[in-house]
């Protein structure tokens, strides 16, 4: 095997701009894009002709795929759920759980951090959805395990995993909230509002508090709300803006979409990109574990859910989606063909955006020197034509 390694001939994504170049990877990093040309001596070159090459991509928001689920304490499901996820072009992820008991998370924390060392995707750290969530908005968390924040409970956790908690996403609004958000940020966690109903006051008391990122955007999260504006005076009612309105308007904050066709119209991942720019906007896949697997039956929490046509939909309220089965890939696919934005936007919204929000864009989610070698390449179908984790080809 030859030392380096030449992806030639193909349109390389940094993600910030597209430009013809070859990229050379040695060492298990990002040498060089330089311009088309013949490989050099002691190279490997790979014919990309026709072909994107960008940053293998970054998932902050995943339960799990290939029929692994990331809340157990298996570090062999963890890695295996990574796998399926970097054979659709994810080269980093950090795996999420949904709401369970909190000796649960710290095992499933745990089976992340072993899984680690161990799997080919790089496995970035934990992201904690819950159990700190409106009620109302919980989505397909389960009741019994939500409930407000209570710091004998997050204080031991903050303390044992504070260098692998990547993102903890809650509810703002709920009694205690603001001490959490205080208390990720200094423990170097990424705190996001989530599966809330938040007024505007709230949101900006968050956003003093430390708040810099919101989950899934629009799903589960309050909007616009119709009250007396000026309660000392007779006066009818006017709108006040909520959680969604709030995150278009407020740039220091930024936010995830959920890209599979289901979630999100088209229009509506128009409006969230054109008042956010790619910079703004992580895409993540949010996938329950039975991604990857044949449609049919499984069980989240203990609810029965379909896989079916695509989505995930909890069996006795079918208007109700559990989640996605759409790999990030897809997502960005379909943000490029369907919501009609930039492939470079998209791609930049799947890798260099989310790495930055995680504090990972320091190695991940970008091409250029120095980078770590994690490449997606894609035909002009957006067909997965290979992926390399530091350099090396594992699909
Ligand atoms: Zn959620
Ligand atoms: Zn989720």
């Amino acid at each position: 095997m030859s030392a380096a390694t030449v992806l030639a001939g193909g349109r390389v994504i940094t993600p910030f701009r597209a430009v013809e170049g070859d990229v050379l990877l040695a060492g298990g990093r990002v040498q060089d894009i330089r311009p088309w040309g013949p490989p050099r001596a002691g190279e490997e070159r790979v014919d990309c002709a026709g072909c994107w090459v960008g940053p293998g991509l970054v998932d902050i928001h995943v339960h799990g795929g290939g029929g692994h689920d990331f809340a157990g304490d298996d570090p062999d499901a963890v890695v295996a759920g990574a796998d399926y996820h970097l054979s659709q072009g994810t080269t980093s992820l950090a795996p999420s759980a949904l709401s369970i008991p909190f000796d649960q998370l710290d095992r499933a924390i745990r089976a992340a951090r072993r899984a680690a060392g161990r799997s080919r995707a790089t496995i970035l750290g934990f992201h904690v959805e819950g159990v700190y969530l409106d009620m109302e908005y919980r989505g397909g968390h389960l009741a019994r395990h939500v409930h407000d924040p209570d710091p004998r409970e997050y204080r031991p956790l903050l303390e044992a995993h504070a260098d692998f908690i990547t993102e903890w996403t809650l509810a703002p609004e709920l009694p205690g909230a603001l001490d959490v958000i205080a208390a990720c940020r200094e423990a170097g966690i990424m705190p996001s509002a989530g599966h809330t109903r938040a007024s505007y006051e709230q949101f900006l008391a968050a956003i003093e508090a430390g708040l810099r990122h919101t989950t899934h955007y629009a799903c589960c999260m309050g909007n616009m709300r119709f009250e007396v504006l000026q309660p000392d005076k007779t006066t009818g009612k006017g709108f006040a803006p909520g959680v969604l309105e709030a995150v278009l308007l407020h740039d220091e904050v930024t936010t995830e979409l959920i890209c599979d066709g289901f979630h999100l119209h088209p229009a509506f991942v128009q409006l969230v990109v054109k008042c956010k720019g790619p910079r703004g906007v992580c895409l993540v896949s949010d996938t329950v574990f039975g991604v990857g697997l044949p449609e049919g039956e499984i069980t989240v929490g203990d609810q029965p859910t379909l896989m079916k046509n695509g989505i995930a939909i909890i069996r006795d309220r079918p208007e109700i989606i559990a989640s996605s089965v759409t790999p990030l890939s897809g997502m960005v696919r379909w943000a490029h063909r369907k919501a009609g934005l930039p492939l470079a936007a998209a791609w930049e919204m799947a890798s260099a955006t989310p790495a930055r929000v995680i504090g990972a864009d320091d190695r991940k989610g970008i091409l250029a020197p120095r980078m770590d070698a994690d490449v997606l390449v894609m035909d002009q179908d957006l067909n997965i034509r290979g992926v390399y984790v530091a350099g090396r080809r594992v699909q």
